[in-house]
């Protein structure tokens, strides 16, 4: 076996039948229309006995238009989760250090673990903020971070992505699983830097994370490498008909998610504040609360049939939950079983 692989725990997190999840930051207000209507037309007789387009030019071009970039410095994958492991392959040697503020998204630390190369946390400021300096001065030819960052909730200041990106040795890698609830991509501009690759996400804003979709961004030769490592046919045809219709034609369903989870967002933690809890700011489709006793709290909502994702002893942070946002009825029900929360 490879020793790398060693330290490393399989990644097992799943929910026991649950009335409403609210745990794993996918779209609580469900999944985009279009989709779903693609979807049938796949069901004939010989429907999938083809391979996929291995190219998937068709969801490039939809999506190139839509985010303004060119269909070559787009590469679609099994999740953006496929991309993340994918780049550690391509863009560093062995041995090589990814440097990542932390804490974020865990998959970082255990791709680049998978990957044969070594993980660097750099703790975020106390601010919550990227500590660009200190990520710098780690020299790592590979740096990640997260914008909105899961699970801080935290959007990156612009200036320190920048100066990250300006003076950074090797690549930078931003995830972007939560940009579409927040105020700022990055993924226009990777397309024009040599060194800078955004990963986007269908399973969230979208509501398609049951499909297993993601895409890179970046320009043309950067994104050429990632696919050598991704392999070929990584988006079944299923993925590929069901996100491009979705990216055609639902565009306006995805604001008014958008917007509905920004207003609920607000909403929520006006509540929480009412009955005295004191939650933080996000950028996110989620709110982060902190609490005495994460396990505590989480294990009192699955009581009431909502599940949410407890953070134990987190640096910088302490112990936290988070919660994804969803319909005002489901929020209205959590905010009742935290009010209920034995002391
Ligand atoms: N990045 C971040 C920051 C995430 O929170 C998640 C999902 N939890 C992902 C990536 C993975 O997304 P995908 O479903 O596209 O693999």
């Amino acid at each position: 076996m490879r020793d790398a692989y060693r330290v490393l725990t399989a990644y097992r997190t799943e929910w026991p039948p649950v009335e409403h999840n609210l745990a794993d930051n996918t779209n609580a207000f469900g999944s985009a229309p279009s989709a779903i209507a693609a979807l049938a037309e796949l069901a004939t007789p010989g429907g999938l006995a083809s391979y996929p387009s291995v190219t998937v030019t068709g969801l490039r071009d939809a999506l190139g238009d839509w985010l303004g970039v060119e269909p070559a410095s787009l590469l679609p994958g099994c999740g953006s989760n496929d991309l993340l492991d994918s780049a550690m392959r391509a863009l560093a040697d062995p041995g090589a250090t990814v440097a990542y503020a932390a804490p974020t998204f865990v998959m970082a630390s255990y791709f680049a673990q998978s990957n044969s190369l070594r993980p660097l946390a750099v703790p975020l400021r106390p601010d919550r903020q990227v500590d660009a300096g200190a990520l710098l001065a780690t020299r790592a030819p590979v740096i990640y971070l997260a914008s909105p960052n899961n699970p801080s909730g935290t959007a990156t200041s612009r200036e320190l992505v920048r100066t990250v990106l300006d003076e950074a040795p090797g690549i930078v890698i931003i995830d972007e699983a939560y940009a579409e609830f927040a105020d700022h991509s990055w993924a226009v501009e990777a397309t024009h830097r040599p060194n800078v690759m955004v990963t986007r996400t269908f399973s969230k804003a979208w509501g398609l994370a049951g499909l297993r979709l993601g895409y890179a961004v970046g320009s043309p030769e950067l994104i050429g490498e990632v696919e050598k490592a991704r392999g070929p046919f990584k988006v079944n045809a299923v993925a590929e008909r069901v996100a491009t219709a979705a990216v055609r034609n639902d565009r306006a369903w995805l604001a008014d998610v958008v917007a509905r989870t920004r207003a609920g967002r607000e909403r929520f933690a006006g509540r929480l504040r009412e009955i005295g809890l004191d939650p933080l700011a996000s950028a996110a489709n989620f709110d982060r609360l902190p609490v005495d006793d994460a396990q505590r709290v989480a294990a009192h909502a699955m009581r009431s049939g909502i599940a949410i994702r407890g953070f134990k002893g987190l640096p910088g942070i302490g112990d936290l939950v988070r919660v994804t946002i969803g319909p005002d009825e489901v929020m209205d029900l959590l905010v009742d079983a935290l009010e209920s929360l034995p002391s």
